[in-house]
């Protein structure tokens, strides 16, 4: 792509995040799941790995994502439209990790998950947050197993870049590239963000605009 077409489209994303988004439902099953007409991008990650925090910096508003460090605390799929009239669809996933979680939850979480990957036909990317100070975990490769199955293409999003050295960030950029070398459905490109200073968040915008109009 041009130059120019890559700044009309971070302008387009720009403009798109800073217009209408709306809170639409939360599905704690698949059958509340809302009608599929939109292209959507879904959000997973550990408890607390940043994820409500990213979803308000995307989108410039406090509390359109509940913040809260409870481990488990959301067992449903939530649905924000973005753009009016509608231009895509953010699914904040049930956060996962949660070792002190009984095992009926994880359990039910899996599921859950694994059957909105395998069945949405407009899930056009997800985005896999990892914390910058741990990066990857078996949590974490545990979904990217689960994306990859379900043969879903994601991004790695470095989240909390603000919390390392850049040169610390570097590295942990650099072996996250490696691994993710090896996972079928993980993009090439990876994300660092800071929900704190708000760098990354435009290129992320921008990444989310282009999975959206992929066809
Ligand atoms: P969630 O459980 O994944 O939704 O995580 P939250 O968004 O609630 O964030 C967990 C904690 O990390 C909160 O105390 C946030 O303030 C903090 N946090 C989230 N993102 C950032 C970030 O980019 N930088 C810093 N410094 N803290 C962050």
């Amino acid at each position: 792509m041009s130059d120019t077409a890559d700044q009309e489209l971070a302008e387009r994303a720009r403009k798109l995040f800073a217009g209408p988004v709306t809170f639409l439902k939360s599905a704690p099953g698949l059958q509340f799941l809302p009608d599929a007409h939109a292209p959507e991008i879904a959000f997973a990650g550990r408890s607390n790995v940043g994820k409500s925090s990213l979803l308000n910096a995307l989108t410039n508003r406090n509390g359109l994502a509940r913040t809260s460090n409870r481990p488990g605390r959301t067992q449903e799929l939530n649905f924000f439209d973005v753009g009016e009239p509608i231009q895509l669809r953010l699914v904040d996933m049930p956060g996962y990790g949660f070792a002190e979680a009984p095992k009926d939850l994880v359990k039910r979480w899996r599921f859950l998950v694994n059957d909105y990957l395998r069945g949405r036909a407009v899930l056009k990317r997800a985005l896999v947050l990892v914390d910058s100070r741990h990066g990857l975990k078996e949590v974490d490769r545990d979904i990217m197993r689960m994306l990859d199955d379900a043969a879903v293409s994601y991004h790695i999003v470095l989240t909390k870049g603000d919390k390392v050295k850049p040169t610390a960030l570097g590295a942990l950029y650099e072996t996250t590239m490696v691994e993710a070398a090896k996972h079928p459905a993980a993009h090439p490109a990876i994300f660092t963000t800071s929900s704190e200073t708000g760098s990354g968040i435009a290129e992320l915008r921008t990444a989310i605009l282009t999975a959206a109009l992929d066809q």
